[in-house]
This record gives C-alpha cells, sequence and structure tokens, in this order.
C-alpha cells in the first residue's frame, strides 16, 4: 500500500498527500532496505491511484510530494513543509517518551 497521509490546514483545509517510502523511512533504516523498489512497485501497482480517489471520497485536495515538499495552501495561502510535518508525526507515534530531535 502506498502511504497517503491526512494533513489539515489551521484553516480547516484537507489535503491527502502522497509520500514515497524512501522519503519517510530513510532517515531511520539508512541502507538496508531497498525503499526506492518498494515505491516503484507501489507506483506501477496503482496504489498511488488509490489514494488520489481516497482524496476524492474525503473531499481533500490530493497532492503528491514528490511534485514539492512545501505546500502552500490554496484557501489561506500558508505555507507548510510537509515532509518536516509528517516526519515529526511518526517521531512522535513511533517513540512517544523521547524528545523529537530536529
Ligand atoms: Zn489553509
Amino acid at each position: 500500500m502506498a502511504l497517503g497521509f491526512l494533513y489539515t490546514c489551521s484553516c480547516g483545509k484537507r489535503f491527502k498527500v502522497y509520500v514515497p517510502k524512501q522519503k519517510l523511512f530513510r532517515t531511520i533504516t539508512g541502507g538496508t532496505v531497498n525503499w526506492e523498489r518498494i515505491d516503484e512497485l507501489d507506483e506501477a501497482n496503482g496504489s498511488v491511484d488509490e489514494v488520489k480517489r481516497q482524496a476524492e471520497r474525503t473531499e481533500s485536495a490530493f497532492i503528491d510530494v514528490r511534485g514539492g515538499e512545501r505546500l502552500r495552501c490554496s484557501a489561506c495561502q500558508s505555507e507548510v513543509n510537509l515532509m518536516s510535518h509528517f516526519r515529526t508525526v511518526m517521531m512522535r507515534l513511533s517513540h512517544p517518551r523521547t524528545a523529537v530531535r530536529r
């Protein structure tokens, strides 16, 4: 399955974001896993399109992070770096008791 993350802007607008696994996990696992290959498979078997369809179903704007990590909200013009945001979320989920290092 491709990863589709929900990002809700401070103005309430919702985005469904496709994130290649190599972007998220490479820093954690180092070179031991061939994430490029896994992403290629996800992209080839249509699971990125599935994320796109989820976006339509949930009335979220579909964003492909391969097109750029910075998102400018179309409703309120505020900007966020999606990868920093999701990495922070991941770190909190996997290490709830340790401080997030930047
Ligand atoms: Zn906004």
